[in-house]
């Protein structure tokens, strides 16, 4: 088992601050407090804070987050109370746990509860951003011991797992920690699709990889030509949720999936990274507006980095991420990142204040809207600005871009429920099919058995370019 000097190493090696006495006085107290119990799987229960604190550490957390990791699930499980947290760790840890605790479980049974859940979480997050981080890290390990639970609990897990933690990762900047909850899920969420999805992607992602190595030495060879200093270059494949979701949006069409695997060029600070740029134009030519200044115009959540996609060796194309260490850092840890620089009172290079402007206003309207069921709506929408979830009358949900409509909805599920779709129900109303969708609903689409062809109009107001491929597909195929 992972000792404390284990986790105080892990900590020294990603210039993490703590306590070492404070770490061992936590470690050997969890310890015993969990003494004897077990996990479903029949290891150790205590096995589950340990590898929640070690993603805490990965992710640059303070002392006080960390230590309360360790700690998180005391006193739920076991006779201890929070005032003997107190007591030995002092106000700011045993108030963490106390507010982990409080949260408890976000559990998935249908819409209603969706939506509490969603509201506690954000209460949580509004009063401080650490809960929702150790939420995170217990919900990882969680999700990847979900093997030993009965498979109805595994479903119910891994669904409110990809519905209300990943989009919250999300709009938090957290790219990595999303990707890993959405991957570790996916199998118990939605297990056909992810078998069919393994099938189709194995051998066309091994092919790519040979031949980004043979890509990747050419550029290594011609960025040191131009003199530009290189942190290091890597093709790595999508996470495999996200290429789901893409596939769905872009009518299941794998070879118009660019960044299948996409190369990241990591270069020492920003002038490298518009020089770097330069050099894999000069070598290959770009595609026409497929160039994103996301350093000049970061997305919403923060992110940085150059993109660009080029006809590359052999007319193969390929899809380059260019940014500098602080920026991937920032990628992958988000809100985190930004933590752990201000935790060090180090000046980074990115305009941090502003690219979290938008947590600072969460936190502040708080203040502002003195009606408490106003501003957790206000709260939901900036959560979920550009996304919504819709249920199906059977309780599963789908993810669909904000104004979906049940045409969108329904070819989200399948090509021939969307061709042949007639009306919908949402929340038992029927309405027209142009009407815009919210998270939360449940759509219900009544489909015309005989009916073959897609109806042309409906290009008028889809929303995801699945659809439009698909109802284009059908009506060409029909002329
Ligand atoms: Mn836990």
């Amino acid at each position: 088992m992972t000792t404390a000097e284990d986790l105080l190493k892990r900590a020294k090696e990603r210039n993490v601050t703590i306590d070492g006495d404070l770490l061992r006085l936590a470690y050997d107290f969890a310890a015993e407090a969990h003494k004897g119990q077990k996990r479903l799987s029949g290891e150790p229960y205590f096995t589950h804070p340990i590898a929640t604190t070690e993603t805490l550490i990965d992710l640059g957390l303070d002392e006080a987050t960390i230590l309360a990791g360790l700690l998180h699930d005391v006193p739920e499980d076991t006779s201890v109370i929070i005032e003997d947290l107190q007591k030995n760790f002092g106000n700011e840890v045993a108030q963490l746990v106390n507010r982990v605790t409080k949260l408890g479980e976000l559990r998935y049974r249908g819409v209603e509860r969706y939506q509490e859940n969603l509201r506690r979480m954000i209460i949580a997050m509004a009063e401080d951003i650490r809960v929702i981080f150790i939420k995170f890290a217990d919900r990882l390990h969680n999700l990847q011991t979900l093997g030993a639970l009965p498979p109805e609990k595994q479903k119910r897990i891994a669904t409110e797992s990809i519905e209300i933690y990943a989009p919250i990762a999300n709009r938090l900047g957290m790219g990595e920690l999303k990707g890993a909850i959405e991957d570790a899920a996916f199998p118990f969420a939605l297990p056909k699709s992810y078998e069919q999805l393994l099938k189709r992607i194995r051998e066309p992602i091994s092919e790519r990889r040979l031949y980004l190595t043979n890509v990747q030495n050419i550029l290594e060879r011609e960025l040191a030509a131009d003199g530009i200093d290189v942190v290091f270059v890597d093709g790595r494949a999508k996470h495999l949720y996200s290429l789901y979701r893409k596939l769905l949006n872009h009518g299941d069409d794998i070879a118009k999936i660019y960044d299948l695997v996409a190369v990241r060029v990591i270069v020492k600070n920003v002038s490298d990274c518009y020089a770097a740029i330069g050099t894999i134009h000069r070598l290959w030519t770009p595609l026409k507006g497929r160039i994103k200044d996301y350093i000049a115009q970061p997305k919403p959540n923060g992110y940085q980095s150059l993109h660009t996609t080029v006809f590359c060796e052999e007319g193969k194309i390929v899809e380059f991420q260019i940014r500098t260490q602080a920026m991937h850092h920032a990628a992958e840890y988000g809100i985190a990142a930004h933590w752990q620089y201000d935790e060090m009172g180090k000046q980074s290079v990115r305009p941090t204040a502003e690219r979290f402007a938008w947590v600072k206003e969460i936190l502040d309207r708080q203040a502002e809207i003195p009606d408490r069921e106003q501003y957790l709506e206000s709260l939901k929408l900036d959560i979920f600005r550009d996304q919504i979830f819709v249920f199906t009358p059977g309780g599963d949900v789908l993810q669909l871009p904000e104004e979906a409509t049940p045409v969108d909805f329904a070819y989200a599920i399948h090509t021939d429920i969307g061709n042949r779709c007639v009306t919908a129900k949402v929340n038992d109303h029927i309405v027209s099919l142009d009407t815009p969708l919210h998270s939360g609903d449940v759509c219900e689409i009544i489909v015309d058995k005989n009916r073959k062809r897609a109806n042309p109009d409906w290009l008028d107001f889809v929303k995801t370019a699945g659809a439009k491929a698909k109802i284009r597909q059908s009506v060409r195929r029909h002329e």
